[in-house]
């Protein structure tokens, strides 16, 4: 039996619930490297709700320093394409702040890990996320165009630093199989706790609607499956209706029957919520969309020889050996690049544009 844990809170005290979090699902965390990561969907104001509230990683910041960790790492990979801004995210959410020094940009250090070769044989996934110890997930309770919601599973999109994630999109080409990616990421590192952002949810057409929904909750869990399965029933929808997390069910991830989760607290359906339009269909069956990402998707990096001084970083850097020197100037293997732009992260000189 898996258990949700639903909560009241506001942002003005959100301790008490992440408080009952951890005793209701108790991380080991003494002694230990711990990853927390937010949902940083990109540049906003934290009063956007767009991303998770930096009230929420602040207390469970203070809640892990309780516990004698090794180490307390807080990251994201903010944007589909995320051409350097992740530091500017933090600082513009207020999630920097929050973060209270243990801040750290996880789109310089992608680690090549296998994948399904219906999509891409591999991708790039934060070193950070592949060395946690705990990986603590902070969602935000929100509406997605092309998953209907956004929450626990969704969340582990941004272990992908770069442009994989909009490449991903672009690959996938249907809704269907776009559900299909965001388990299969998901199951790259799944983790340990979820403690989902619901003070102030989103409704309408997510992840960045202007609709925005007092719900006034904290949830948490540790089996990302059973949460989503709640938070779809708190917007109204039937859980076996999401492809995504009927997917999951059957890879063995978790359950989401109402028989199979207890929930500790009061579920309550939120009444009259709005779901996203067309539930997916807008985004990759709009060929405007699917042009701009196409062509998004083609960005490559590219040295400029008026500031490059060839000294070798970022082939170095390179996760997936894309990268080799000729005549003093990286050149980039195009289809061996998977778009992850730590080249141009790392390149001290800012030398590697993308073109
Ligand atoms: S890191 Fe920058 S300066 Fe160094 S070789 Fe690469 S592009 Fe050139
Ligand atoms: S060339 Fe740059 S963007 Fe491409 S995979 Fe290597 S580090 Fe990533």
């Amino acid at each position: 039996m898996h258990r949700v844990m639903i909560h009241p809170a506001s942002y003005d005290n959100c301790r008490n619930a992440v408080d009952r979090a951890f005793e209701l699902f108790p991380p080991d965390i003494a002694g230990k490297k711990v990853v927390i990561k937010p949902n940083v969907l990109r540049t906003s104001k934290a009063d956007e709700h767009i991303v998770t509230h930096p009230s929420l990683l602040r207390a469970v910041v203070e809640k892990v320093e309780t516990m004698s960790p090794a180490e307390i790492v807080v990251g994201d990979n903010p944007g589909l394409f995320n051409y350097g801004d992740n530091e500017n995210s933090f600082e513009q959410t207020g999630l920097m702040a929050a973060a209270g020094g243990y801040y750290k940009n996880l789109g310089n250090t992608p680690q090549h890990v296998p994948f399904n070769p219906d999509f891409m044989s591999e991708v790039g996934v934060s070193k950070e996320i592949l060395d946690a110890d705990i990986l603590i997930s902070l969602p935000k309770f929100k509406t997605h165009g092309l998953t209907v919601m956004t929450g626990a599973i969704k969340n582990s999109y941004g272990i992908l630093p770069g442009a994989q994630k909009a490449r991903l999109h672009r690959i996938a080409g249907s809704p269907e199989r776009f559900h299909d990616v965001i388990v299969a990421v998901f199951r790259l590192r799944v983790p340990d706790l979820f403690i989902v952002d619901a003070v102030v949810g989103m409704e309408g057409n997510g992840p960045a609607s202007p609709d925005l929904r007092d719900i006034g909750l904290i949830l948490a869990s540790n089996n990302a499956v059973a949460l989503d399965g709640v938070i779809a029933r708190m917007m109204g929808l039937d859980p076996s209706r999401l492809r995504f997390l009927q997917k999951a069910k059957e890879m063995g991830l978790g359950e989401f029957d109402a028989d199979k989760v207890d929930i500790e607290g009061e579920m309550r359906v939120l009444k009259d919520f709005k779901l996203p339009p067309l539930g997916g269909e807008f985004i990759l069956n709009n060929p405007v969309i699917q042009e701009f990402m196409e062509t998004k998707t083609k960005v490559r990096p590219q040295a400029n020889p008026d500031l490059c001084t060839a000294c070798g970083a970022c082939i170095d850097q390179c996760p997936v050996s894309a990268l080799t020197m000729k005549d003093d100037l990286p050149v980039v293997d195009a289809d061996r690049c998977i778009t992850c732009f730590c080249c141009q992260e790392i390149c001290p000189e800012k030398a590697m544009t993308l073109k």
